[in-house]
């Protein structure tokens, strides 16, 4: 049996994904113009394969960059003149707004410990609130209650979501937020390389005002431009043209499969594997509160065991993911995502739980 990749990211890549990059190879998509209408063609596919998966209403746009890590700089310099609120619980959310203190932005950070999310959404100043929905180093979600309930207190603030390792599972309500990003090889299970940065009208706005009064917005991927481009169902640079064509082929497996499928299978697979680390003797989940556990990405607090049971799981083809940053050394992360097939887990669980040491 082939070893299946548990890690969040680049992780397991979709079982469709092969066939598409075969049938696209033969169709010579690496080789089409980006200004061909083959090529907008792939990239129509695209968008409205999202806008049906992730439902988007007509006021929201989507674009595409190299990374997600792009995406976080691009944010702040279209959207933000002089300062950005960031919810901080984990490395990911911090480097975001890292990224926007060293574009020189008075950034404002709200932080908790590692494990922990945040208990009520308040008032800020700040011209953007960034939130990372799935904080990938510790495994902690923010329920979506938290994340809606920033828009009634601050109605004339941008809210942006960092959903990279957790879209397609949430179902955000647009009404309440303003920008959405994540990256394909998170839970598509695509091969890295491509970013999909999702904005509504507001943000354009915002980055047109921006531009207007004199701030630098960037050049071919500021908002703006990438939002024309867009419009004709292209991108200003020559793209990951492959990339757009393997994520059009999994968005539509994606509809096929059901997003109530998906998300109904995401919910039992956590389950039964935070159920399994509960109750073993040696290892258990490291996100305590119920409410605040990532059923994306798992976190085992596994101490002096990390590396026995990780060579435990890999002897069973089970490649388990690293701790990240401070949890590397001390803990095991487990993907869950659309890729991950309940029988896959069912074997993972099992192998934990047979795990004596
Ligand atoms: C992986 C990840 C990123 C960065 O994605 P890249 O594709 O490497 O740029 C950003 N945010 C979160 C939450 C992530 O998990």
């Amino acid at each position: 049996m082939k070893p299946v990749h548990f890690a969040p990211g680049p992780s397991e890549l979709y079982f469709t994904v092969e066939d598409h990059l075969r049938l696209g190879l033969r169709q010579a998509v690496p080789s089409l113009s980006h200004r061909s209408k083959e090529f907008e063609r792939i990239v129509e596919r695209v968008s409205a394969g999202l806008r049906q998966l992730l439902e988007l209403p007509d006021n929201f746009h989507i674009a595409f960059t190299a990374s997600a890590t792009e995406i976080w700089e691009r944010s702040i310099q279209n959207l933000v003149a002089a300062q950005s609120t960031h919810y901080v619980n984990g490395s990911f959310s911090a480097k975001y707004a890292e990224i926007a203190s060293q574009l020189g932005r008075t950034t404002e950070v709200i932080r908790v410990n590692e494990g922990h999310a945040f208990h009520q959404p308040t008032r800020h100043h700040a011209e953007l609130i960034a939130l990372t929905h799935n904080e990938t180093s510790t495994g902690v979600a923010l329920p979506l209650e938290f994340i809606h309930g920033f828009r009634t207190l601050n109605p004339n603030t941008l809210v942006i979501v960092d959903a990279v390792s957790s879209l397609p599972f949430p179902q955000f309500d647009f009404s309440k937020i303003d920008s959405v990003f994540f990256s394909v090889q998170k839970c598509f299970g695509l091969p890295p390389g491509l970013g999909v940065w999702i904005f509504n009208d507001r943000c354009i706005d915002k980055s047109n005002q921006m531009k207007k009064s004199g701030h630098q917005i960037g050049s071919y991927h500021s908002l703006p431009s990438l939002h024309q481009f867009a419009l004709k169902n292209q991108t200003p640079e020559t793209p990951n043209t492959l990339g757009i064509w393997l994520l059009a082929g999994v968005v539509e497996d994606f509809l096929r499969k059901g997003i109530q499928t998906i998300r109904r299978e995401t919910e039992y697979k956590a389950a039964i594997l935070y159920q399994a680390l509960d109750q073993h003797p040696l290892v258990k989940p490291f996100v305590l509160e119920n409410q605040w556990r990532s059923k994306t990405v798992i976190v085992a607090q596994t101490g002096n065991h990390t590396q026995r049971l990780s060579e435990h799981l890999a002897g069973r083809g089970l490649l388990a993911g690293d701790g990240y940053g401070p949890g590397k050394g001390n803990q095991l992360r487990f993907a869950n995502f659309p890729t991950h097939s309940k029988e896959q887990y069912e074997w993972l669980v099992d192998s934990i739980l047979d795990f004596k040491g």
